[in-house]
This record gives structure tokens, sequence and C-alpha cells, in this order.
């Protein structure tokens, strides 16, 4: 393969992939919408997108802590456990690859960067405000952290995951989207205001999933290695980094903030200046996003083939729940 035209080539590959995904997730939402009106009575039957189950994370962190001490697979949001465990999967062997390359979430976020950085709106915060801010999403990571794997009891995890609270989550989840209170009215467009001017805001500061993902990859066998004898140091790569790490500045990256997105890379202007590396031994770059998606593929066809997927509750049944605990007056 020819290293440099790949190279060149890596934003776009990116962006294909997250806008693959980012299509994906809006197609399922809009599926899970009519799955949602069915259960009102409101549309025609649309089965339910098992896939929408990825955006329980804490439902997730719970199950993992039963599958954990129990053995026991969460056979009501299987999906959900079995994407967290992809993500998780990811940062330890790849990086941010999930925060970099698939979330829906983190492509919104680079798409308004983009939009952003256009616009010449973006601001630089000064050195003193980024390490409290950085460690806000820390903060919360180590709050669920607290509440759900340490404090938690087996006991209460079972009848967390047996309540109706937790069956119907999915619909819940996507009524606090379809009516937000004003307090998550403003929280949102507070958050979504300052994105535009703050690179990367929501994910870089406030995600505790992404925080949990860094650590991962901060033990990862996974970096960035920059050879000084190559550099310039015409700081482009610090420029275009989405996680904003002075790339030029430093030898390795390691840092928990780094997505693996291989944006640094590409721009360079050396050819191998700043390389991925796996156990400090140099890998070819298309490595990362190929071992990527075969990770992420090879778990979801894992789920598929072997009931890891789809959850035990008919559709019918999900029905009866959302209309006797999520729709009730
Ligand atoms: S930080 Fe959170 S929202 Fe952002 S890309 Fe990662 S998991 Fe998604
Ligand atoms: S883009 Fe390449 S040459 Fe320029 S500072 Fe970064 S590593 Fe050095
Ligand atoms: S250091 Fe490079 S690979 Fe890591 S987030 Fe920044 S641009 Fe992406």
């Amino acid at each position: 393969m020819p290293t440099t035209s790949f190279r060149q080539q890596i934003p776009r590959l990116r962006l294909a992939i997250q806008l693959s995904f980012l299509t994906f997730t809006l197609w399922m939402g809009w599926q899970f919408y009519l799955f949602y009106q069915w259960t009102r009575d409101l549309a025609p039957y649309t089965p339910r997108p098992a896939a929408v189950e990825g955006f329980l994370p804490i439902g997730a962190l719970v199950s993992l802590k039963r599958l954990v001490l129990t053995g026991y697979f969460d056979q009501a949001h299987p999906a959900g456990l079995t994407i967290f465990l992809a993500a998780l999967t990811l940062g330890l062997l790849a990086r941010k690859g999930f925060c970099g390359w698939i979330c829906p979430v983190g492509t919104v976020s680079n798409l308004v960067e983009q939009l952003s950085t256009r616009l010449k709106i973006l601001v630089t915060l000064p050195g003193w405000l980024n390490l409290p801010l950085l460690s806000l999403k820390y903060l919360l990571l180590a709050f669920f952290g607290y509440l759900i794997i340490w404090n938690m009891p087996l006991e209460a995890i079972k009848g967390f995951m047996a309540s109706p609270y937790y069956l119907s989550a999915d619909g819940r989840m996507l009524l606090f989207f379809l009516e937000p209170g004003p307090l998550t009215l403003t929280i949102t467009l507070a958050i979504i205001l300052i994105s535009l001017i703050v690179r990367n805001f929501w994910c870089r500061f406030l995600c505790p999933y992404g925080a949990l993902l860094g650590l991962l990859a901060y033990i990862g066998p996974v970096a960035i290695k920059r050879d000084e004898g190559l550099c310039s140091q015409c700081q482009q790569c610090s420029r275009i980094c989405p996680a904003d790490i002075p790339v030029h500045g430093k030898v390795a990256i390691r840092n928990p903030e780094c997505l693996g997105c291989l944006e640094c890379t590409a721009i360079c202007p050396e050819q191998e200046c700043p390389q991925v590396t796996a156990c400090n031994k140099p890998m070819a770059m298309w490595m990362l996003p190929l071992a990527i998606i075969v990770i992420y593929g090879s778990i979801y066809l894992w789920a598929q083939l072997t009931g890891h997927w789809q959850g035990n509750l008919s559709d019918g049944a999900l029905k009866m729940i959302y209309q006797k605990f999520l729709h009730a007056p």
C-alpha cells in the first residue's frame, strides 16, 4: 500500500466512516421514533432497533458490573452492553478509536468544529482554564464509578435491571429528547452555543464515556510518536488536532485525550514524522482504522451470532411496559 497517498487520504476516509455511522444512527433514531409512536398507538408497527441501546451507557455500566460479578449477560438490553464492551475494547487496543472514528456525537462535534474553523469563530482557551475544564469529565466519571461500581450492591443491581424503569430506559431516553424540561433545554442550548466557539467542548470537557475510553487508551499499546529529527516545527499538527494536544512539542502521545484520529499524521509535511506505534514499534498507518473497524465489526457479529444483541422482551411486551410506566398519565 503506498504510504504517502494513504496518509493524505486519511481525513477523507475518517469522514466517510464517521458519516456512515452517523447516517446509520439517524436512520436508527427514526426507526425507534416510529416504534415509540407505535407503542402509543399513533403509528403502524415498526420493529425496535436494538442498536438504540448504545445510548444507554449508564445502564451498560450497571450490567457490566453484573457481568463481571456473576457472568450474567444482560438479556433486556444486551446490545447496549455489547456496544459498551466494543468501545472499551477499542479504548484498550486502538486508542479512543470509538470517539475518533465511530461515535455519532463525536462526528457532529467534529463537523461543528470544522464549521467554526471556517467561520473563524473558535476561541483559544487560556492555559490555566484547560486543566479545571478537563477534570470535569473525570469528576463525572468518578461520580458514576462511585455510585455504580463502588456503591451499588449486587442485589440492588438485579432489582434495578428487573425494574420497569430500566426495561423502558430507551423510551425514557427518547422522551428526554422529545420533551425536554426547561433545565435540560437550557443546558443543551448552552452546550451547543459554547461548542460553536470552543472546539469539541462536550467531548473534551464533559463526556464521562470519553474519559473512561481515554484512561484505557492511556494504558493501551498504541501511541502516536513524533520523530524530532524530521520535524520542522511548523505546528500544523497541533493546529489540526481536535483534542487540542500540542503535538509539535511531544515525542510520544499517550495522552488520554488523543482520539487516534490520525489528522496530525495526515497534515504533516514530513512523511513518517508523527507515526503510529504499537508497543513502541512503528506500525503502518492504515492498520489503525482497519483494526477499529475489524474489532468493532467482529464484536457486533459475535453478538448477533450468539444471541447477545436482541433482548429477550418482545416488542409487544415492551409496548405494554411503555404503556403502563411511560405513557400512563
Ligand atoms: S467523548 Fe463521548 S461523545 Fe465525544 S466522541 Fe467520545 S464517547 Fe462520543
Ligand atoms: S506537522 Fe510535522 S513537521 Fe510540522 S510540527 Fe507537526 S510533526 Fe513537526
Ligand atoms: S494527537 Fe493526532 S491522532 Fe491524537 S487526537 Fe491529535 S490529531 Fe488526532
